[in-house]
């Protein structure tokens, strides 16, 4: 093993690595090589690979034989290179140690700036910059890094003693024999703590490497992955890159930039800089922080005013980047002294939005092509970008106003500890975390919150930075509010908003609003997603339609693309007062005539919408399924409903309770109800079946194209859909012929019992389409009832037997077979059948790429989803997984 190559070097025009070695080089690692390979300003150095890593964890965090070696030889290079010596009184070399794993971890792990600086190299430094501010700054920031970093002295140690050594001054102002004391403070502070400061650099460099290997497996970091779904097993890759200093006086400064803006993908670099600053300074801080091009909201002048040569060469290269990379690029910045070092280049992180109208731009630009721009986009994402948002015309009362930090509002009940968001999670509550600013141990409680709002930090904060990731509505920088933990309130204005008030942040606009606040769903038939997603339509073969029961629900699924209702569940359509109140009468008629009244009353209620959805869907097929739910859902529950039902109803209290018995379902999902109720009671089919119809026809006469699909649930036996086949036909022929409208349809059954799906062959004749109810069909596969699974499904979950549930995720391995066997068995037994599946899998993008596998015709999913399901259609197209 010892002649096995641990470490690659790296400087512009000279590079060992590439950004193809990720895994080895992880991605910080692999975009510096790549930088590098470009030429660019990079700071040289060389990268330990995440091997070394792995080898690190698994031999009882001893180094792997040769590294010590190869180690020094790399830094010989440098050293030899830079005319600096490790260590060195004259011109001592110092360097960043940099942790970089193959996964995209932001701030999850550590890093060290600053290596090399000791008692005897500070002075070294002094000389070399001129600057003995400058390099005593280094130093005591460096001690305080280390302390934190490698010697596990929690940072408030050295910032509570700075703090008390400042005593309100700033740090600014304090002379060179001040900081020195300072350092010599922060150096006691390590004694303190039952350790001695090491002097040795050689010892700080190894220290430095340890502890960026130990920090990928850090309770945060480990959290992180498990959040993110991250192999544990890979490990960090460490860079070890010389230092450039942002901090060196005027002319210097450090900063971040995308080349586009990660909010809304509007191409343009924007980022924040802050001068005479070193590393992370410019995160989770408000003050000072300066933009990139003026803007007007700021009076301190811009990197482009005050470093215009830095300014230009940033743009260049930023250019250079997306041009090269094919994406937006984040890039970490320092100038010193006026010349530009790139330190960090990659994908840039950016809301759903933003991530559609970028991969548009590029593939417009020509940066990209169109499958490989599809491709780019999760289809989950694509939920986010249907993120809800304040309604126009609601009442804001704004109490405050912050950065807009991730798009999409949100309402919840204030709280200040993210330990609380978690708690009235549990309880189904949904919160707004405040805080001064937010650190990796409140991930938690963010991945839960409904919002984030932080007093402090602009738009790369680490709050900013993390619900962007999480496609959460945030608002940072919010200088308007007092947060005072203590008496668990904030101030905003004249407001005191305390905790478990409701508020309401919009992240799309900074505000923050008193109370809950209406809210709308955003379209998507405009823009950059419209765009996307007629691309993805050219290559889809699978086509989506929407679950709909409502004309509302009809035109909104339209808006977004839908290509036809695949489910509309008529009970809905009972919820209103009057259709209640028929159906209840219809459920209690003692005989078969006032049983035909009540139908009578329900009839035109019914035909009235679907009227609505008939016209709404012009053109398009819907499919309409006969009642479903058993009777009992329409009845009361509760003892004091049941003497007001009685009462509007006109009937005695103990008829109802006798009906109610009657109707008890000591288990409802295989209860008395779908085709069964068709069967017990033809005349609620039939009369629906002429509401349908009658629909229809005036739908027809009106110009309009209608595609009526009749649906029947819940089949399991081929002579239940042989006698609903022709109690419909004839129902319909009879409204037909009275109406003298020819409409051609269909009629159809859900396959959504197991034993339907093994009878595919015999029930196929018999229909004109099969619709996988796989809601119910994925229940029965189980045993497992929806409204049970709470008691025990977390425990699979925690014990690993599942890890999803196939409600939310199909479960393509077993309920897939019994999907697949009845569709072939069914279009060989009927040529020409057509399939499709309705339930929530059809905006899943697992199920729609199982889906599109077996060759079905059609998904259908609730309105929102049907933007997801058109790009994982094209996705299983293209063969992405
Ligand atoms: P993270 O993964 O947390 O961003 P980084 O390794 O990127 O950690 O480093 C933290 C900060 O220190 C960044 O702002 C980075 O730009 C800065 N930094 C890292 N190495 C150097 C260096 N050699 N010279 C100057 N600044 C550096
Ligand atoms: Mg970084
Ligand atoms: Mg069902």
């Amino acid at each position: 093993m010892s002649d096995h190559r641990w470490i690659l070097s790296f400087a512009p025009g000279a590079t060992q690595g590439s950004a193809e070695l990720r895994t080895l080089l992880g991605a910080k690692g692999a975009g510096l090589h790549e930088m590098c390979r470009l030429d660019l300003p990079v700071p040289p150095g060389f990268t330990i690979t995440t091997e070394a890593c792995t080898h690190f964890f698994a031999h009882g965090e001893q180094w792997p034989a040769g590294l010590a070696e190869q180690l020094d030889v790399a830094l010989d290079a440098l050293q030899a290179a830079s005319e600096q010596r490790l260590g060195d009184a004259q011109e001592p070399l110092l360097v960043s140690v940099r942790s970089g794993a193959a996964a995209a971890m932001p701030g999850m792990m550590d890093t060290v700036l600053n290596v090399g600086l000791n008692d005897v190299t500070v002075g070294g430094l002094a000389h070399r910059s001129g600057d003995a501010r400058f390099a005593w700054d280094s130093y005591r920031r460096f001690v305080a890094m280390f302390g934190d970093v490698v010697l596990g002295i929690h940072y408030t140690r050295f910032s509570r003693a700075e703090e008390e050594f400042l005593a309100g001054r700033d740090i600014t102002g304090l002379s060179v024999e001040e900081l020195k004391a300072l350092t010599a403070r922060m150096i006691e502070v390590v004694s303190e703590y039952g350790t001695e400061f090491p002097q040795d650099p050689r010892e700080q460099l190894r220290c430095a490497v340890d502890a960026v290997f130990r920090s990928y497996n850090s309770h945060r970091a480990r959290y992180y992955r498990k959040r993110h779904g991250i192999d544990d097993d890979a490990g960090t890759a460490v860079s070890i890159q010389t230092m450039v200093f942002g901090n060196m006086g005027e002319g210097s400064g450090t900063g971040m930039c995308s080349t586009r803006n990660p909010n809304t993908g509007k191409p343009g670099l924007v980022g924040e800089w802050l001068p005479e600053a070193q590393g992370e300074d410019v995160l989770g801080k408000s003050e000072g922080i300066r933009s990139l091009l003026p803007r007007p909201d700021h009076d301190r002048p811009a990197l482009s005013e005050a470093l215009p040569h830095a300014f230009a060469a940033l743009s260049a290269a930023a250019d250079r980047l997306e041009t090269h990379f094919g994406d937006m690029q984040d890039i970490e910045f320092t100038v010193e002294r006026g010349e530009l070092f790139l330190l960090q280049t990659r994908e840039g992180g950016r809301t759903a939005q933003a991530a559609v109208q970028i991969v548009v731009d590029l593939v417009e630009e020509g940066k990209l092509t169109r499958d490989h721009g599809l491709c780019r986009i999760d289809p989950r994402q694509l939920e986010y970008v249907m993120r809800p948002v304040i309604h126009p015309t609601a009442k804001r009362k704004v109490v405050a106003r912050g950065l807009d930090a991730s798009p999409g509002a949100a309402s919840g009940r204030v709280v200040f500890e993210a330990s609380e968001c978690l708690e009235a999670h549990d309880r189904q509550e949904s919160t707004i975390l405040v805080r001064l600013e937010t650190s990796p141990e409140d991930i938690q409680g963010m991945t839960v919150a409904a919002g984030v709002l932080t007093a402090r930090g602009g738009q790369t904060s680490h709050a900013a930075v993390v619900a962007r990731g999480m496609g959460k509505p945030c608002v940072v920088g919010c200088t308007d509010i007092h947060v005072d933990y203590a008496r668990e309130l904030f101030y905003a204005g004249d407001s005191v908003v305390r905790k478990g008030d409701w508020i309401t942040i919009d992240g799309g606009t900074g505000e923050v609003l008193d109370g809950r606040v209406d809210m709308v769903e955003p379209t998507a038939d405009t823009g950059a997603l419209a765009q996307l997603l007629l691309w993805a339509d050219e290559y889809a073969r699978l086509k989506v339609r929407a679950n709909a029961d409502t004309g509302a629900d009809a035109r909104r699924a339209r808006e977004l693309g839908a290509v036809g209702v695949g489910l509309s569940r008529t009970e809905h359509m009972f919820f209103q007062p009057d259709a209640l109140r028929a159906i209840r009468r219809m459920i209690l008629a003692d005989d078969p005539r006032s049983r035909q009244r009540a139908l009578n009353d329900m009839l035109p209620i019914q035909r009235a919408m679907f009227v609505e959805l008939f016209r709404e869907m012009d053109g398009l097929p819907v499919t309409i399924r006969l009642l479903d739910p058993p009777l009992h859902e329409f009845l009361p529950s509760k003892e004091h409903d049941v003497a007001d039902v009685a009462m509007d109803l006109g009937v005695r209290p103990e008829a109802l309770l006798g009906r109610l018995q009657q109707l008890h379902e000591s288990n409802p999902m295989m209860g008395h109800r779908g085709v069964r109720i068709g069967v017990t009671t033809p005349e609620v089919y039939r009369t629906q079946v002429r509401a349908i119809f009658e629909a229809a026809c005036e739908v027809s006469r009106g110009g309009a194209s209608v595609m009526p699909e009749i649906m029947i649930p819940l089949v399991s036996i081929e002579q239940e859909i042989k006698v609903m086949r022709s109690l419909v036909a004839d129902c319909a022929e009879q409204v037909l012929a009275e109406y003298g409208v020819d409409i051609e349809y269909r009629i159809g059954t859900m396959i959504e019992v197991p034993r339907a799906a093994l009878m595919a062959a015999q029930i196929a004749p018999h229909a004109d389409f099969f619709s996988f109810g796989t809601n119910d069909l994925t229940q029965l596969s189980y045993g497992f009832s929806r409204d049970d699974m709470g008691k025990y499904f977390p425990e699979y979950q925690r014990q690993g037997l599942l890890r999803e549930s196939p409600l939310a995720v199909f479960d393509t391995q077993g309920t897939g077979q019994l999907v697949q066997m009845a569709t072939e068995t069914g279009r060989a037994a009927k040529p020409g059948l057509a399939v499709g599946i309705c339930g929530e899998h059809g905006g899943d993008p697992v199920g729609v790429g199982f889906f599109h596998d077996i060759g079905l015709d059609y998904v259908s999913c609730s309105p929102y989803r049907v933007p997801v399901a058109r790009l994982a259609a094209a996705h299983a197209a293209l063969g992405v997984l």
